[in-house]
């Protein structure tokens, strides 16, 4: 069955304290509410063991925001996605634009960091996306094909069947400019398109497609109302409990 999901991506934001007060915010808010949607919250890896043991996992799932692409041993720095799982993360977001921007993330890269989150029992929010220039030249549809092309269809169908994707133009994230519902549906119906030609349909239909991207409040329920957008990816908004909790209940 498809899930409608609202997912916050805090990135490199809040200190420990900080980020267990916000997650104790929430916690006490939808503790008083249902939402119509699975909620869940990306901190950051030092963060995930306080802010599991800090939410009502029935209510809030937590998930890492990167892991590794190794499986362990000699790689400083890095966090496997087993010892992600051993947290009580539920998820990771993998391909976020500022990943593969910043640190090089390729799409072979992230077909291992894909496999191993499969294979520890994480649900991947698999982010895709285009930059400015790409829609301009109206390339989109091409490079959310390959993106997906490239990292997830050596998947099987049932493993397919885990990943969670996340719509992202890169133009439209922390930039205030929000892509159009009618832009969103385009491209979210076309994403579904591209799974269903690979996986199936039911495979597609029951596959949770979410919009990143400038998503707040205000406009949240605009884009939630299409019938291919099944949630959002929220980084600036997902700072604030009130924010977060508004698009929300967008649902
Ligand atoms: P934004 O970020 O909501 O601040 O635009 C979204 C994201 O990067 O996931």
């Amino acid at each position: 069955m498809r899930q409608n999901i609202v997912a916050g991506n805090w990135k490199m934001n809040k200190t420990l304290q900080e980020g267990v007060e916000l997650a104790s915010e929430l916690n006490s808010i939808l503790a008083g509410k249902t939402p119509n949607c699975k909620v869940v919250i990306g901190v950051p890896a030092t963060h995930i063991t306080e802010v599991v043991k800090t939410v009502d996992a029935s209510k809030i799932a937590v998930s890492a925001q990167n892991c590794a692409d190794k499986e362990s041993g000699a790689y400083t720095g890095e966090t496997s996605a087993a010892m992600v799982k051993s947290t009580g993360a539920e998820c990771v977001i993998l391909g976020h634009s500022e990943r593969r921007e910043y640190y090089g993330e390729t799409n072979e890269i992230l077909k291992e960091k894909t496999n191993l989150a499969l294979a520890n029992g994480l649900t991947p929010i698999f982010c895709i996306g285009e930059v400015l220039e790409e829609r301009e030249a109206n390339k989109q549809n091409e490079v959310v094909k390959t993106q997906i092309e490239e990292a997830l269809f050596h998947l099987s169908a049932e493993e397919f069947g885990k990943i969670v994707l996340a719509y992202e133009p890169v133009w439209a994230i922390g930039t205030g400019k929000v892509a159009t519902p009618e832009q969103a549906q385009e491209i979210h119906a076309y994403i579904r398109s591209v799974v269903a030609d690979k996986f199936g349909a039911e495979v597609a239909d029951n596959c949770s497609i979410l919009y990143g991207g400038s998503c707040k409040p205000s406009n949240a329920k605009e884009l939630f109302a299409n019938p291919d957008v099944d949630g959002g990816l929220i980084g600036g908004a997902s700072l604030n409990a009130e924010d977060f909790v508004g698009i929300i209940d967008a649902f």
